[in-house]
């Protein structure tokens, strides 16, 4: 697998990097991101995954685009107001690079559809509004063994970690929060308010980290993919420290059972 002239003149400010390489470039030409949500993290992840080459990315997301969303989700413009986030966020995808494939899914996800919408992804980047679906999507990710890194964002507060639930020394995103969240909806932005700059750091963070999982085994950078580990941006010092989350045995989502 080699990559064609134009594509090496596209990447070659991420191929001339020892951390990434040309080897590292064609593991993220070959790679498969299914991104949950395409809201405040979600659109400039995409936005970042995009430029950096992904092959394909599947854009989930049941929600229409308000204008009130414009702060802050940054592929959307006042003409697409009213229409689906995931439709728009695919169009964009497709002007910006047509190389790559991008599969939009309409849709919020539920117990019946969740294996299939994540099935065949090399990490699940959540940036969804909710703790009920980051429960559901991470209970799947452990059963389809995939990894999963999420980004989620409180007023100046951001969090980022990726999870290897299925590794039996690894914890998954359950292990942190508990059960305690399943039924709770956290969609606080409308109540608290948030800035969008500070989305778009969360999000470029959160793609980032899901790049070092896709490089794992394949460049530098993916040398320690830093699963288990929780980043946490304050954006008002600003400041970044880092905690790491142990396994809990008794995990309803990565136990032993
Ligand atoms: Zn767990």
């Amino acid at each position: 697998m080699s990559l064609t002239p134009d594509r090496l003149n596209r990447f070659a400010r991420h191929i001339v990097l020892p951390e990434v390489g040309g080897t590292g470039q064609v593991a993220l030409d070959q790679a498969h991101v299914v991104l949950v949500g395409c809201g405040g993290i979600g659109s400039p992840a995409l936005q970042y995954l995009a430029a950096a080459g992904i092959g394909q990315l599947t854009l989930i997301d049941s929600d229409t685009v308000d204008v009130s969303n414009l702060q802050r989700q940054t592929i959307f413009t006042p003409a697409d107001v009213g229409r689906p986030k995931a439709e728009v966020a695919a169009e964009w995808v497709q002007r910006f690079d047509p190389a790559l494939q991008v599969n939009p899914r309409v849709e919020r996800l539920g117990r019946d559809t969740v294996a299939a919408a994540i099935a065949g992804a090399d990490v699940v980047l959540d940036g969804c509004d909710n703790f009920a679906t980051r429960l559901l999507v991470s209970d799947a990710c452990v059963a389809a063994r995939i990894p999963l890194t999420s980004a989620a964002i409180g007023r100046f507060q951001g969090q980022v970690a990726s999870f290897a639930g299925h590794r039996p020394d690894q914890p998954c995103y359950r292990c942190f929060v508990g059960d305690a969240f399943d039924a709770e909806d956290c969609d606080t932005c409308a109540a608290d308010g948030v800035l969008g700059a500070m989305a778009g750091m969360v999000a470029t963070f959160g793609a980032m980290q899901a790049m070092r999982v896709l490089l794992d085994g394949h460049a530098a950078l993916g040398d320690d993919p830093q699963f288990g580990r929780l980043h946490l941006l304050d954006g008002l010092k600003p400041s970044l420290r880092t905690i790491a989350i142990v396994k809990d045995p008794d995990c309803t989502g990565c136990g032993t059972p």
